[in-house]
C-alpha cells in the first residue's frame, strides 16, 4: 500500500478507513458506532466496542508465540538482563492482577506507579488494563514533590514504588521519596506496595500501609485473572506532559482507539511485525515509553527491549551491543540521547554488527541536521525523525517505511500520519498560510483514534489548552512550523521561543541548528532576550564536545557560523559556554527558564527540572558573563 492513498483514505473517508482498521485488534463486542462527534471538541471512536488492552498485549499471542520473548529488560545499572516469554509476561501479569485485587483494585480506581525501568513496571501496567485500573506512571526519578501533585490528581487506591533506581551507577532510594510525597499529598494515603529490588537494605516499610510484592506474589503464584472489558471510550491511563511550557497536563487517554492505533503504528510507522524486535531505549514512565516500549510492540506481538540506565555505561556501545544481541529491527530514541553520543567517538557504534538493524526513529525534539548527520554515518541506517506529542501519543508526522519510505528531508519530521488533518496557520488572521511560510501548526478535528480523550478530571482545562486559541475548532499545542511545497512539515519549536530581532522573526530552532553546526558544540540552546535597540536579541548557551579546545574560541566560531548561515541579523549578541543545560526529566531543553534567568525573572514551573545544578550554572555563567 502506499502512503498517499492510505493518508487520503482516512482523511477522506474516515470511519470506513478506521473501521477497517479496528480490525487489527480483538473487540469482545464490536463497536456499534465508529465515530460520534456530537459534543465537539469531544470526540469518541469506536462507540459500544468493547475490548482490553492487556488481551491484545498478552493473551491473544499465546496461541501463536507463547514461546517467543515479548520482554527483555536489561539493566545495565545491576548487571542484570530478565527476559520473559509471552507465556511467561501472560503469567507475571495475571499473578500481578491478582495481587493488585487482593489489595482491594478493580475497575476504575487509579494505580500510581513509580518505578525504575525494570520488568515489573511494565507487568504492574498491563496488570493495571488487565482488570481495569487506570495506572499513571510516575517517572521514577521525579522528586517527592512532583509526587505528590500526581498523587494528589489522580487519588489512587494503590502507589507502586521499588526501594530504589539507579543512575550512573549510585543508588538512588525511593522510598523516602514516596513517604516525603504522601505526607504532602492531600489525597486519601493509598497503600504502598514495594518492589524490593535489595538495593537499599535501609529501606523503612510502614506498618498496615507498606506491602511487600514479593509476598503477594508467593500467594498468587498460579493466579488466573479474568480480563475486564472496557468500553472503547474508558479510561485506560493518565500521563503527565513533560511541562516544558508550564506546569504539566494530565492526559486521558481511552482504551478501543489507542489500542487500534498502536496496532497500526507499530507496523506501519515502526515497520514491526510479529516475531520482529523493537529497542526504544525510552523511560517507560514518558509517552514513548508507554507506546512503544509496552503497548505497541507487544500489541503487535514482537518483543521489546526495556533498559535502565545510561547510553555510555558501561561503556558507549552498551546500545549497539544490544542491537547486534537481540537483533533488533527498529530502534527508537531521542535527538538528546543521540547529543550524548556523540560526545563520543563514532567507532563505539561501528564496531557492532548491526545488519539487523533497519531503522532509527528520533522524536521529541528538533532533531538538527549535525545531529542526523553524524548518526547517519555511524549507523548506516535511515534516521527517522517522528513528531509527536504526550497528548497524541502516537506520531502525528513521521514517515512510514511499514508502507513505503518516502524520502527523507533533514530537518524535517516528514508527512501527516493517517488520521491527521494538519494545517499551518498564520497566528494573527486564523487563515493558512502559503507554502513555505512559518506558523502555527493545527490539527483539524476529528483527532483520530488514540489522542488524548480529555484532560484527567478537567474538561475545561482540555477545551482551553488546545481548542481555545483560534476563531474555529482547531486543536493546537503551540508549535511553529513550516509546510514545503511537497507537504513536508518542519518544525521550528514552540510559538513561545519565536525570537523577535528588529522586526524579523526567527525560530530558535534555527539559530541552534547553525550553532550546532561548528564542529566543537555538542549541544546548544538559543533564547531570545529583551533588548532596547532591537526588541529582542538571541544569546546562546552550549556545551562543547570532549577536546574542543578553547570556549572563546568556539563561541566566537559559534557567532560566526550563525552569521554565515542565516545573516548578521540573527548574530547571538553573547555566547555563554556551559557544562550542562537545563532540561526536563524527559530530556528537553528548558528554555523558557534560561529566557527567565536572563530577563532577571523568576523561572518559572521547575517541578519537572532533571538537574537543579544546571540552573545553578546558568545564573553564575549569567553573572560571570559571556
Ligand atoms: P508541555 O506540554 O507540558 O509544555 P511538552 O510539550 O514538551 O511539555 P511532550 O508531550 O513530551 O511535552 O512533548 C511534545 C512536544 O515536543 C511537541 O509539541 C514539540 O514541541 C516537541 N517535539 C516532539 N517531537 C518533535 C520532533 N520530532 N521535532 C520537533 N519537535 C518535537
Ligand atoms: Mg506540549
Amino acid at each position: 500500500m502506499d502512503y498517499e492513498s492510505f493518508y487520503r483514505q482516512s482523511i477522506e473517508q474516515p470511519e470506513a478507513f478506521w473501521a477497517e482498521q479496528a480490525q487489527r485488534i480483538h473487540w469482545e463486542t464490536p463497536p456499534t458506532q465508529i465515530l460520534d462527534q456530537s459534543n465537539p471538541p469531544f470526540r469518541r471512536w469506536f462507540v459500544g466496542g468493547t475490548t482490553n488492552l492487556c488481551y491484545n498485549a498478552v493473551d491473544r499471542h499465546l496461541a501463536e508465540r507463547a514461546e517467543q520473548l515479548a520482554l527483555v529488560a536489561i539493566s545495565s545499572e545491576t548487571g542484570v538482563t530478565r527476559e520473559f516469554s509471552y507465556r511467561q509476561l501472560h503469567r507475571e501479569v495475571n499473578t500481578f492482577a491478582a495481587v493488585l485485587q487482593a489489595l482491594d483494585v478493580g475497575k476504575g480506581d487509579r494505580v500510581v506507579i513509580y518505578l525504575p525501568n525494570i520488568a515489573e513496571a511494565v507487568f504492574a501496567m498491563l496488570a493495571c488494563a488487565r482488570i481495569g485500573a487506570i495506572h499513571s506512571v510516575v517517572f521514577g526519578g521525579f522528586a517527592a514533590h512532583n509526587l505528590a501533585l500526581r498523587i494528589d490528581d489522580a487519588q489512587p487506591k494503590l502507589l507502586i514504588a521499588a526501594d530504589a533506581g539507579m543512575r550512573g551507577g549510585k543508588v538512588i532510594p525511593y522510598k523516602p521519596l514516596v513517604d516525603a510525597a504522601l505526607n504532602e499529598a492531600s489525597a486519601p494515603p493509598p497503600r504502598v506496595l514495594l518492589v524490593d529490588r535489595g538495593l537499599d537494605p535501609q529501606m523503612i516499610r510502614v506498618p498496615k500501609r507498606d506491602v511487600d510484592y514479593a509476598e503477594l506474589r508467593a500467594k498468587h503464584e498460579t493466579a488466573e485473572v479474568p480480563v475486564v472489558w472496557l468500553e472503547s471510550n474508558e479510561p485506560s491511563y493518565l500521563l503527565y506532559t513533560s511541562g516544558t511550557t508550564g506546569k504539566p497536563k494530565g492526559v486521558q487517554r481511552d482504551t478501543g482507539g489507542y489500542a487500534v492505533a498502536m496496532a497500526l503504528s507499530i507496523r506501519t510507522v515502526f515497520d514491526i511485525a510479529p516475531g520482529q524486535v523493537m529497542f526504544s531505549t525510552s523511560d517507560v514512565g514518558w509517552a514513548v515509553g508507554h507506546s512503544y516500549n509496552v503497548y505497541g510492540p507487544l500489541i503487535g506481538g514482537a518483543t521489546s527491549l526495556l533498559y535502565e540506565g545510561l547510553p555510555t555505561r558501561p561503556d558507549p556501545g552498551v546500545w549497539w551491543q544490544l542491537c547486534e544481541q537481540y537483533g533488533v529491527r527498529t530502534m527508537f530514541s531521542s535527538p538528546t540521547a543521540i547529543r550524548v553520543l556523540k560526545k563520543q567517538d563514532a567507532h563505539w557504534l561501528k564496531d557492532h554488527d548491526l545488519s539487523a538493524l533497519k531503522w532509527l526513529f528520533l522524536a521529541g525534539e528538533p532533531l538538527d541536521e549535525p545531529t542526523a548527520q553524524w548518526i547517519t554515518d555511524a549507523l548506516g541506517v535511515p534516521v527517522i525523525d517522528n513528531y509527536w506529542q504526550t497528548e497524541t501519543g502516537w506520531p502525528a508526522i513521521t514517515l512510514m517505511p511499514g508502507l513505503d519510505l518516502k524520502p527523507t528531508k533533514i530537518g524535517s519530521p516528514g508527512l501527516p500520519a493517517p488520521g491527521y488533518r494538519m494545517k499551518v496557520i498564520d497566528e494573527g488572521t486564523g487563515k493558512e498560510v502559503p507554502a513555505g511560510s512559518k506558523g502555527v501548526l493545527v490539527l483539524e478535528p476529528p483527532l483520530p483514534p488514540g489522542c488524548l480523550s480529555t484532560i484527567w478530571r478537567d474538561d475545561d482545562r482540555y477545551v482551553y489548552s488546545y481548542f481555545s486559541h483560534f476563531r474555529e475548532l482547531l486543536y493546537s499545542s503551540l508549535d511553529w512550523a513550516i509546510r514545503d511545497a511537497d507537504g513536508y512539515t518542519f518544525i521550528l519549536g514552540r510559538t513561545d521561543d519565536v525570537i523577535n530581532v528588529a522586526g524579523h522573526r526567527l525560530g530558535t530552532r534555527e539559530i541552534e541548528e547553525s550553532v550546532a553546526g561548528h564542529p566543537a558544540v555538542a549541544e546548544a540552546a538559543v533564547i531570545g532576550v529583551k533588548d532596547a535597540i532591537k526588541g529582542q536579541v538571541p544569546i546562546v548557551f552550549a556545551t562543547l564536545k570532549q577536546d574542543a579546545g578553547v570556549a572563546a574560541d568556539a563561541a566566537r566560531g559559534m557567532q560566526q557560523c550563525v552569521v554565515d548561515q542565516l545573516g548578521g541579523v540573527a548574530k547571538p549578541s553573547r555566547v555563554y559556554v556551559v557544562n550542562a543545560l537545563p532540561k526536563t526529566r524527559s530530556g528537553k531543553l528548558l528554555r523558557r527558564s534560561l529566557q527567565a534567568l536572563a530577563e532577571q525573572r523568576d523561572p518559572g514551573d521547575l517541578s519537572t527540572l532533571d538537574d537543579p545544578s544546571a540552573l545553578d550554572e546558568i545564573r553564575r555563567a549569567l553573572a560571570r558573563g559571556p
